[in-house]
């Protein structure tokens, strides 16, 4: 058994879902599990409509009835689907026209609004699969045993949902039929929607695949696999050929938008493997994710960066020697809410990074009592992931980078994860700075040795 997840851009219209239908198709021995996306930019668009319903009291989503209505129509499907489509349309415009008229939108709304986007994916694709003679269900997560937590907008699973899920879905795989499950959503005890998180369906399909002891999971995006770095920056970004399950999780976290930062988990406590596939090139090798280190690891797999950071400097003399310091210059971060990304100490000064989009000013002001703070704005995280185990030889290249770029390093840390260096450089410094790093670390083809050696007579 598979689980096959696939992003919304895989999912975007006709074309899209009928190359989806060839994939599983290809597969279909393997007894996949599809987890779906929301079609397209389809949560964006209903994020959108919120927004208009509470500035302007005013309820549209024509741009959504659209995109799915028109792929509905050229896959050629019925009267029952259509009809299934009107009713959630219906409960959508109300649910809108509720929060025009209130002109509040609480987290808890916000996440009932945003299921619609997976609701109405998995139903369309599910019939067209059903079109093609595939025996497709279309499922509802909190059907298939995901419940969660109540917190809104990134609730954590909780435990008894891997047991529901596997027993669900056995169940339904044993009946022969195809299940097709939403991903991103679930419901908490009350039986309220919630929702993993932007971008949460990757952790759907991973806990499906955990709790169903899956062989495989596959994740169809619209990229080659995991890139070398962000091609929007690095025009000649490559596909890493394979990660382990650390690096992936880095890579998710410090700005590679490639996956769910929290989808790792599951396949790194029960070891299956994770396939990053491109939907519009399902020919191209993808990346593979696993565990434990191949023998030829090169010295650095991957660069992200991460852009407007803040760099907060606290320095105390009381901090020397003194027991349960950082402890309570944390403590006053959390109490306020605040989540810390880096953190690097000397023996009298403690520098961290927060995300800029944080209320800064009840911290600053607990921590202006004992310590001198200094908030660094418009700051940026470049982060390597590599074989830490070379760190001296990845550092002395970066730096040499940074130098000849005039950059100044303004703060850095090694993870504990052992596989990423990370450090700080100012915003606009930072997509010339990840050029320059790609450059030295990933030299175009025409500058490599092997190809030199191989373009005969000229080498000297
Ligand atoms: N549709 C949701 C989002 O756009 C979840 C997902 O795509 O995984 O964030
Ligand atoms: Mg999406």
């Amino acid at each position: 058994m598979i689980v096959m997840k696939f992003g919304g851009s895989s999912v975007a219209g006709a074309g899209r879902i009928r190359s989806v239908g060839e994939i599983i198709v290809s597969q279909i021995k393997r007894r996949p599990i599809l987890v779906l996306s929301a079609m397209g930019d389809t949560t964006d668009h209903i994020l959108e409509a919120a927004d208009t319903a509470i500035k302007k009291g005013f309820v549209s989503i024509e741009k959504i009835e659209e995109v799915h209505l028109k792929t509905i129509a050229e896959l050629g499907l019925g009267k029952a689907l259509q009809k299934e489509m009107k009713n959630l349309f219906w409960e959508l415009g109300s649910l809108l026209t509720g929060i025009s008229l209130t002109r509040e939108l609480t987290g808890r709304t916000r996440d009932y609004l945003v299921s619609f986007g997976e609701r109405m994916s998995v139903r369309i694709t599910a019939a067209y699969l059903r079109s093609i003679k595939l025996e497709a269900r279309a499922i509802d997560a909190w059907d298939a045993g995901f419940v969660s937590d109540s917190s809104f907008g990134s609730a954590e699973l909780r435990g008894e949902s891997s047991v529901r899920i596997s027993s669900f879905l056995y169940s339904v795989i044993a009946e022969g039929i195809l299940p097709v499950i939403t991903g991103f959503i679930a419901k908490d005890e009350n039986g309220n929607i919630t929702t993993l998180g932007r971008g949460g369906s990757d952790l759907s399909a991973t806990v499906i695949a955990a709790a169903c002891k899956a062989e495989e999971v596959q994740i169809w995006k619209d990229v080659d696999g995991i890139l070398t770095a962000d091609p929007k920056l690095v025009g000649d970004a490559r596909p890493v050929e394979r990660v382990t399950y650390d690096e992936a999780a880095e890579l998710a976290y410090f700005g590679a938008q490639v996956l769910h930062p929290r989808a790792m988990q599951p396949c790194m406590k029960t070891g299956i493997p994770v396939l990053v596939k491109n939907s519009y090139n399902p020919q191209a090798p993808g990346t593979r994710i696993e565990a434990g280190s191949d023998k030829n690891t090169p010295l650095i797999r991957a660069l992200t960066s991460k852009t407007n950071v803040i760099l907060v400097d606290i320095a105390s003399t009381r901090m020397l020697g003194q027991p349960g310091f950082l402890a309570e210059v944390f403590r006053e971060f959390a109490s306020k809410g605040v989540s810390i990304d880096m953190v690097a100490t000397s023996e009298v000064s403690v520098s961290l990074t927060l995300d800029a989009d944080q209320e800064l000013g009840p911290v600053k002001k607990e921590l202006a009592g004992y310590a001198g703070i200094e908030i660094k704005t418009g700051r940026a995280i470049v982060t390597i992931i590599g074989d830490v185990r070379r760190s001296s030889e990845i550092l002395r290249q970066a730096f040499g980078v940074c130098e000849e770029a005039g950059v100044q390093v303004q703060m850095i840390a090694q993870g504990a994860s052992k596989v990423n260096i990370s450090f700080i450089v100012n915003d606009g410094e930072a997509p010339e700075l990840v050029k320059r790093l790609h450059r030295s670390f990933f030299p175009p083809e025409e500058e490599t040795p092997k190809k030199k050696t191989r373009s005969k007579g000229k080498t000297p």
